[in-house]
């Protein structure tokens, strides 16, 4: 096969898609073009992205090494609870699961728009640029977000939080609801009219004017030493919500109004609902009486409920809880796949 003119620098992670759209671009070609040729090379009848095959024969039509387009799982691995063998966040080796293709920086890609799947979130440190789904925004060098991006990288990452998994667009509700309640002339809408937006509402505008009070209430308010706190079904839950909204406001560095104790009540009772179904979890569908071992029911329940929280406590919440039967688990091999998705109550 020959090889196309122009070098194209792959972004680190990039996607074959992402970087297919970026090839088509820069030699004026369609990406159905390059597809075909792909396909040929790689001995296939139709398309997939996926094959390893794929990405060796897309790196030897642009004269690159085979492994370059083979996105390394030991620099952008998740950590994820997969039960291989155990429940904590950890890299497994078999899952190799990576985060989802997130929009990368424009000027690592060359001034095309392309797709990674980095272990990164939405601001380069190299470039100070700031890129999540269509808002891309230039920030001064050395910008006061770049603490919040290493913490995204570093310690939240470990505890298998990514951009994709639920817990920033969640923290990201929050402060929109704590903003709200105080009629505006809060550091959100301060820096959203610094930044030209006309008032931040979608997650990624808030993402871009709260991105540090954003990653604290996932590290403070998420982590595990508060959700134990505050989702004990056993007890009452109002001073559990009242705890959950003053943590919140103590990240913030200012104090709960209506409408973020309202924000908090939903919350906190969605999750409350979840642990209780979590508790009934039964072990299949089949077996009637044989419970989900706890952890595993805690996870299928943040999926099947759409409650992120339950992926941070420990089992022993459900201890000592009366079960009544809920549902029946999939096979370990579906519920290990299950799609992340935001929480109802999160920003989308
Ligand atoms: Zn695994
Ligand atoms: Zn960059």
């Amino acid at each position: 096969m020959r090889t196309l003119p122009i070098y194209v620098e792959p972004v680190p992670a990039e996607t074959i898609s992402g970087y297919i759209g970026r090839l088509a671009e820069s030699h004026c070609l369609e990406v159905g073009e390059i597809r075909r040729a792909l396909i040929r090379e790689a001995g296939r009848s139709t398309w997939s992205d996926s094959d390893p095959r794929v990405a060796v024969a897309l790196a030897r039509l642009c004269g690159l090494p085979d492994d370059a387009l083979e996105v390394s799982f030991e620099e952008h691995g998740m950590w994820t609870r997969c039960g291989h063998p155990r429940w904590v966040p950890q890299k497994c080796w078999r899952c190799r699961t990576l985060a989802e293709p997130h929009a990368a920086c424009a000027e690592c890609a060359g001034g095309f728009t392309t797709t990674t799947r980095a272990r990164t979130g939405p601001l380069c440190l190299m470039h100070s640029r700031w890129t999540l789904r269509g808002l891309a925004v230039k920030l001064p060098a050395g910008t006061y977000m770049s603490q919040a991006e290493r913490n995204l990288r570093g310690p939240l990452w470990e505890r298998g939080i990514a951009i994709h998994t639920g817990e920033f667009n969640l923290a990201a509700a929050a402060i929109l609801a704590w903003a709200q309640g105080n009629d505006g002339g809060t550091f959100l809408e301060e820096r959203a009219q610094r930044f030209g937006l006309a008032g931040p509402a979608s997650f990624e505008e808030v993402m871009l004017c709260g991105y540090p009070e954003v990653v604290r209430i996932v590290e403070v308010a998420m982590s595990p030493r508060i959700l134990r706190g505050v989702l004990q079904v056993s007890r009452s839950a109002l001073p559990q919500i009242d705890g959950f909204a003053n943590v919140i406001a103590n990240t913030l560095g200012a104090t709960v109004n209506d409408s973020l104790h309202d924000w908090a009540g939903a919350v906190i009772g969605h999750a409350h609902r979840a642990v209780l179904y979590a508790a009934g979890l039964r072990r299949t569908k089949s077996a009637k009486n044989a419970l989900c071992p706890q952890d595993r029911a805690l996870i299928v329940a943040s999926g099947t409920k759409r409650a992120c929280l339950l992926r941070h406590v420990s089992p022993r919440i459900l201890d000592g809880l009366r079960r009544g039967h809920t549902e029946g688990t999939s096979r370990l091999s579906v519920t290990r796949r299950f799609p992340l998705e935001p929480d109802e109550l999160a920003l989308q």
